[in-house]
């Protein structure tokens, strides 16, 4: 590896720990980068974090040529990409991203696809294109196209594939997030700014929750209050308890709150706290219409981090907003893919510690 190849794979970390850090535009081990460089394409490694980029290795090098053939050749192993992984540098045995497929067949060197908050926002939507199309038109440099909710891995890159042109930089991806290319890191992080800004949507304000009331009803339960009293909001705000409650919208929502946020049927007496009767396990995230929402006590930091962007999403959603949802079958191809499973094995949202 050359000096200037070195540098810009330390260019691409750095902007992987800034994008990593902004739960705006990253939640837990979500988004991915890339960097091709020859023969070799660095692709993050799936169950790692980008906030992590500068404090530890999570980049994986993958032999571009094979991978690139064997996706072309509808070949099985390109799923996962690990059959083509240079061995020689990757010491901790990483394993690459389950959207490995996606950053081979762009062909821009610089590849960076996170969930952003905003992005999501209007891709969830059904006017969608329109809105992108009227906020992009001012960035002369973006060649954006749109792709329609495919399951992520490779039935996503084949979508890509069809209908990316070789000069698209910016790919909206439906029900999901974004991504955008570039030739070099900074023209990357330079057109990831920019888009970002243009796709920029208002939130609504949060509700206020009353703290003192909830911690009364939680008071012996399996129930807690979270640590982020924002998430309140999400039984709180009529508009993103409609939302909520109407079904998934993209795939960390699915892989990582399951269910969901589980409304309450009974809160005057917190029975559904005290004897839960749920025939499998308790709801991770608890609503309790009108007052708050409150995390089992299984419930890691990650499961309030994913409910905190669905909220994000939720409070930029106009009421007259109509709205995509993934299907059971979409649900089903997401909860049922090993890769998944890999990467929810990880960061799985909910301890394993069981007490009586
Ligand atoms: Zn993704």
């Amino acid at each position: 590896m050359t000096q200037a190849d070195f540098d810009e794979l330390q260019r691409l970390q750095a902007l992987s720990a800034k994008l990593g850090a902004d739960p705006l535009r990253t939640q837990g081990a979500g988004g991915n980068t890339s960097l091709k460089q020859d023969d070799v394409l660095w692709i993050k490694a799936s169950g790692t974090w980008l906030a992590h980029a500068l404090e530890r290795n999570i980049m994986v090098p993958v032999h571009l040529p094979p991978l690139r053939m064997a996706l072309a050749m509808n070949d099985p192993r390109s799923e996962t990409a690990v059959a083509f992984v240079d061995d020689a540098r990757n010491p901790d045995r990483l394993r690459p991203s389950i959207e490995t497929s996606v950053h081979a067949l762009i062909p821009h060197a610089v590849v960076a696809h996170f969930h952003c908050v905003e992005t999501i926002a209007l891709a969830v939507r059904k006017d969608c294109e329109a809105i992108v199309a009227s906020r992009l038109a001012p960035l002369q440099d973006v060649a954006w196209t749109y792709i329609p909710y495919r399951r992520p891995g490779l039935p996503l890159a084949k979508a890509i594939a069809e209908r990316a042109r070789p000069q698209t930089n910016v790919l909206i991806l439906g029900n999901h997030g974004l991504v955008v290319a570039g030739a070099t890191v900074a023209e990357t992080e330079d057109r990831i700014e920019r888009v970002c800004a243009a796709l920029r949507t208002a939130p609504r304000p949060v509700p206020q929750a009353d703290l003192a009331a909830l911690e009364r009803l939680v008071a012996g339960t399996d129930y807690r209050l979270p640590h982020d009293p924002r998430l309140h909001g999400l039984a709180l705000d009529p508009v993103t308890r409609a939302v909520v409650q109407g079904g998934s919208l993209y795939p960390d929502h699915v892989i990582f709150l399951g269910p969901g946020v589980v409304e309450a049927p009974d809160i005057a007496t917190g029975a559904a706290m005290r004897q839960p009767g749920w025939r499998d396990e308790p709801p991770l995230l608890l609503s309790l219409p009108g007052q708050g929402v409150v995390p089992h006590r299984t419930a890691k930091p990650s499961a309030e981090m994913m409910a905190l962007c669905l909220l994000d999403v939720a409070q930029r959603l106009a009421p007259d907003a109509e709205l995509v949802r993934l299907s059971p079958s979409d649900e089903y191809a997401l909860t049922h893919w090993e890769a998944e499973k890999y990467r929810q094995a990880l960061d799985t949202t909910r301890t394993t510690d069981r007490q009586p």
